[in-house]
């Protein structure tokens, strides 16, 4: 079996459904198929503002389920023909008419928890898989519409749940093979075993569409967007941006960790341990071969294999004459950021001892120095630890590859390129498995940043 993901660009509307008819018809003559779909393209994001906003008590919000109302029904209208069985036209008001009525009591509270935020935004995939049935259904293709609340199970962590693998392995292989023509499975959206909505996370059909792969053991897991596969940098920012034909699945996992958002980093995690191949390919352009990821680390002529970058970020110094030796600051450092939930995306540490640099989320930096300021109180009120530095409005750029491993000089080469471009870097890590190497500049720095390092690496 092949498992097939649809990204939002790829159903942005009904010449793009249109287009995925195509290509998952031509792909069902071929052998079996399961289909993950994400929401029509920016309705995640509109369904999060629309939250926003009835939270605060903005009639606004209602400006945003009519746009949504109205692109829902003109696919309906040019995608689902009049003798629809399925019901699909009302199913769609249905849902459209639960999510008003959802928003209505959020605006009425005022209040929107993260639990709330997950059923709001689970609307999105849920309208649009019912329409992609019934679309591939008239065209000839059988295709059945399946909820992944019922299979995918998880833990509470609303907004990005961690999933219950050999539960859902389960409840995935039995629900599909119930399942008379296409599953048609909606991304992103997930259940806890009492059954309440969860999401995944940003991005999150990609985990869904590896998961389903591992639960039947597909040959491949395709990932469909609009760009011709991984490139070797954000092509929105580098033009001379290329496709990397072959990556391996932990360059992937880099790569999309420090922001190549074209592929979710959980992704990766069920295909290494199936060994199954997974594919990112261009819905736009389907006959171009697109990028395979594998286990193995393919040959390459570069040092490198891509540039990824983080944006929003902030680093935060901990720094004073008096940390010199005392055992325990970083784990209480640690300690401290894991009981404020906030994520650590890079740290750096000098030999000095002297401080710990910490870069984390801009919309974490407030919560962090919060209870820093708590755990450290002691040594703050004796000087032996300076005020935090904080700085916002900063960028992480990373530059990944399996071939820079025992490979000197590619510090070297970084640094002096971004130094003769007058590009001030503020920070700098290196994992130990020297396959990354990433690096905090000032926000406006960011795209002459990844062309500088773009040219250094891949014009020669
Ligand atoms: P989808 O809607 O299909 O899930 P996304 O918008 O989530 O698509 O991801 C595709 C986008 O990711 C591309 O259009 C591109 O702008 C962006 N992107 C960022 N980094 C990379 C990269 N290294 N390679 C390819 N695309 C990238
Ligand atoms: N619709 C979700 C999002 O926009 C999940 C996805 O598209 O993968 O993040
Ligand atoms: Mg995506």
């Amino acid at each position: 079996m092949r498992v097939m993901k649809f990204g939002g660009s790829s159903v942005a509307d009904a010449d793009r459904i249109r287009a995925v008819g195509e290509i998952v018809c031509q792909a069902a003559q071929e052998g079996p198929v399961a289909l993950v779909f994400s929401a029509m393209k920016g309705v995640t994001n509109s369904l999060l503002e629309a939250a926003d906003l009835a939270q605060d008590g903005q009639g606004a919000y209602r400006d945003i389920l009519r746009d949504l109302r109205s692109r829902h029904e003109q696919v309906v209208r040019e995608l689902v023909p009049p003798g629809d069985t399925g019901g699909t036209a009302d199913l769609v008001e249905n849902l459209l008419e639960e999510l008003s009525e959802l928003l209505h009591g959020v605006s009425l509270v005022r209040e929107c928890s993260p639990r709330t935020r997950d059923l709001v935004v689970s609307f999105g995939e849920r309208l649009s898989c019912p329409v992609i049935a019934a679309y591939l259904t008239s065209r000839g293709t059988p295709a059945e519409w399946v909820d992944a609340r019922e299979m995918i199970v998880t833990d509470e962590n609303h907004g990005s749940a961690l999933v219950k693998s050999s539960r859902t392995s389960q409840a995935i292989a039995g629900r599909l093979h119930g399942v008379t023509g296409i599953p048609v499975i909606t991304g992103f959206i997930a259940a806890t075993p009492q059954g309440v909505t969860t999401t995944l996370g940003r991005n999150g059909s990609d985990y869904t569409a590896a998961l389903v792969g591992a639960a039947m053991a597909a040959s491949a897991v395709e990932i469909w967007t609009d760009v011709d596969g991984v490139m070797s940098a954000d092509p929105r920012y580098v033009e001379k941006a290329f496709v990397i034909p072959d990556l391996s699945l932990q360059e992937a996992m880099e790569l999309s960790y420090f922001g190549a958002e074209v592929i979710h980093p959980y992704t990766m995690i069920p295909s290494v341990e199936r060994h199954i191949p997974l594919w990112i390919k261009n819905t736009l352009n389907p006959g171009a071969r697109g990028t395979r990821i594998t286990r193995e680390s393919p040959e390459t002529d570069h040092t490198i294999t891509g540039i990824a970058s983080i944006e929003n970020v902030a680093l935060i110094n901990v720094q004073g004459g008096g940390m010199l030796g005392i055992p325990g600051i970083a784990s209480r450092v640690f300690g401290a950021l894991a009981r404020a939930e906030v994520n650590v995306i890079m740290i750096s540490q000098a030999s000095s001892e002297h401080s710990i640099c910490l870069c984390v989320r801009e919309t974490e930096l407030h919560r962090a120095c919060e209870f820093l300021r708590q755990e450290l109180r002691p040594e703050l009120e004796s000087r032996r630890i300076e005020q935090f530095e904080e700085q916002p409005s900063l960028e992480i750029i990373a530059v990944i590859g399996a071939m820079m491993r025992g490979h000197p000089g590619i510090a070297g080469k970084l640094f002096s390129a971004l130094g003769d471009s007058g590009l001030n870097v503020l920070a700098i890590a290196q994992g130990s498995s020297e396959m990354n190497i990433s690096f905090v500049i000032n926000r406006e720095d960011r795209k002459a940043a990844l062309n500088v390092v773009h040219d250094a690496f891949f014009s020669e």
